[in-house]
């Protein structure tokens, strides 16, 4: 599995997001996240340790150290990439951390698009919801529309979590939203996961109808995962679930394999 082992990490050539920079709001040396996605490429959840989360000031100096390395040489990113290794908007300040990267964006690299992948756990902050609506990019996870698939392919430590909640909140951006969705397929310890299905594809996309996204983003994993077994979707499928979607919702989808 990989650990982002810095602040800030790359640029890398990313499928979504072109030439990105990333931020890693969380510790260097463990995976922090509401989520404990079996097919997560950072691994599984470790214990938190509170004492190596970068501090808002921290962040700033780092990135800022970056951005005038790569004017310098004459590249600049095509995004700055909220990700790294777990949830970022778990961060005690990321409203503010959001603020100090927009400023520097402004400063450093105006045409960046400033990016946040998210799971969405925490978007029903105050501050974390705000931060969100000032990206560029709010891309947020909706791997299922079943309560039951989300909890054995996302495992969120909160056993109450629904997806009514996170379609619920997910309307209030009124369309400043970005949703991605990972489609995989795979043997569990409890039987054969697999969101491609043809219930799963239509509770999704009946979800899509009413979220109203401004862009869907579906992709497969592309590194190893930490759940073994686990398949990973054609390109004629992706194609396929994306046309069914701009046909039944008229919504913007983009395919990565
Ligand atoms: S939400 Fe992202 S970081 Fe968290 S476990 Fe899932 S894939 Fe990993």
């Amino acid at each position: 599995m990989i650990l982002f082992d810095k602040i800030i990490f790359g640029p890398v050539k990313s499928r979504r997001l072109g030439v990105s920079l990333g931020v890693n709001l969380l510790p260097v040396d463990a995976k922090i996240c509401s989520f404990d996605c079996v097919y997560c490429e950072c691994g599984f959840n470790t214990r938190i340790k509170e004492a190596s989360i970068p501090g808002r000031e921290q962040v700033f100096q780092a990135l800022e150290a970056k951005l005038k390395e790569m004017v310098k040489a004459c590249e600049l990113p095509d995004s700055i990439t909220f990700a790294g290794n777990g949830e970022p908007t778990m961060h005690k300040d990321f409203e503010g951390v959001i603020d100090d990267t927009l400023a520097l964006r402004d400063q450093y690299c105006p045409k960046a698009q400033v990016s946040v992948l998210s799971n969405s756990t925490h978007m029903h902050k105050p501050g974390v919801f705000k931060a969100l609506n000032k990206v560029d990019q709010n891309i947020l996870k909706f791997d299922s529309a079943l309560d039951e698939t989300v909890h054995r392919l996302n495992r969120p430590l909160n056993k109450s979590f629904t997806t009514a909640w996170q379609i619920e909140h997910f309307k209030k951006f009124n369309g400043n939203l970005i949703i991605q969705t990972m489609f995989i397929r795979g043997m569990l310890n409890d039987g054969i996961i697999d969101n491609t299905t043809d219930e799963e594809i239509d509770a999704w996309i009946k979800a899509l109808q009413v979220i109203r996204p401004k862009q869907v983003m579906i992709y497969t994993f592309e590194r190893e995962t930490p759940t073994k077994g686990m398949q990973k979707i054609s390109l004629t499928e992706l194609n396929e679930i994306a046309e069914k979607v701009r046909t039944i919702t008229g919504l913007d989808v983009a395919v990565f394999a």
